[in-house]
């Protein structure tokens, strides 16, 4: 347990908790005694997942497969995760997908799906579990946002719109739900090697140039953003709210 004060110890979700950045997020709650509800498409990634951090930081851990975008699927998914846990004081929504379709191309099918997966169902998770976020002290929210929560990519429209709305909704949800003790945070990823970027990161040029925009001269790796999550969700962050804190290696400090 780190000397910090890492407090509250009441469960948390974990949307996309099956891989990458949510798998990454979900054993740093546990590392500091945050039991997690791991939930993801892939059922089997977040199963293994949770028997792995349960064993190695002893903690109970949960998980369940699901389309976070399905709202009785969701429902359900809150009442195994309470009575799993006993608690539930966080979410973290990292379930995401990208897709590279510029507006000459863009379908309205690829539209509604990534600003689904990304921006739509924190606000119905979140809707889901409020309930249970109201009832104890010092909850939090933290969505993942990206470097697209503040920039542009000229390929990727559907997805730089989902994660600047993720901005939008949690200053939105941070005003709402202050008065109920409840913050409301985003962290915005810069380059993180994850299944998610696996074409780009094993591709060396590619990879080279993610480098080579980072002062700090590397890509990320999903403990980067962990570790922020991890803080946002603590009452460390106690005074921290409607705000996103960008975890890019410096990449969109320079033009
Ligand atoms: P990842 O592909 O490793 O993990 C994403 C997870 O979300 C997967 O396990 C996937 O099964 C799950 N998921 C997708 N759709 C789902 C659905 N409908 N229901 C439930 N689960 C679903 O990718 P990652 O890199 O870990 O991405 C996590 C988050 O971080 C995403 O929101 C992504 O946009 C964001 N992000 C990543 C990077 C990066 O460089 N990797 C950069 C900025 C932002």
């Amino acid at each position: 347990m780190s000397a910090l004060n890492m407090t509250p110890t009441t469960g948390v979700v974990v949307t996309g908790g099956g891989s990458g950045i949510g798998r990454a997020c979900a054993r740093a709650l546990a590392e500091v005694g945050r039991p997690v509800s791991l939930w993801d498409l892939n059922g089997e990634g977040a199963a293994e997942a949770a028997v792995s951090i349960a064993a190695d930081c002893g903690v109970t851990t949960h998980s369940v497969g699901l389309d976070v975008t399905d709202r009785a699927a969701v429902d359900n998914a809150v009442v195994a995760a309470r009575e799993a846990l006993g608690t539930i004081g966080g979410l973290v929504h990292a379930a995401g997908i990208v897709t590279s379709m510029d507006i000459d191309h863009l379908t309205e099918e690829i539209w509604d799906s990534v600003i689904g997966v990304n921006l739509r169902a924190e606000v119905f998770v979140a809707q889901a579990l409020l309930g249970d976020l109201r009832s104890h002290e010092g909850s939090a929210i933290v969505g993942i946002g990206s470097i697209m929560s503040v920039v542009g990519s000229p390929t990727i429209p559907s997805y730089t719109a989902s994660k600047h709305g993720v901005v939008g909704l949690t200053k939105s949800l941070a005003n709402y739900l202050g008065p109920d003790g409840i913050r409301v945070n985003a962290v915005g990823p810069g380059y993180i090697e994850t299944p998610m970027t696996s074409m780009m990161m094993d591709d060396p040029a590619s990879k080279a140039a993610c480098v080579e925009k980072s002062p700090l001269g590397r890509v990320g790796a999903p403990t980067d953003i962990a570790k922020a999550v991890r803080f946002l969700m603590s009452d460390e962050a106690g005074f921290v709210t409607g705000t996103i804190l960008i975890v890019d290696g410096g990449v969109t400090s320079h033009d």
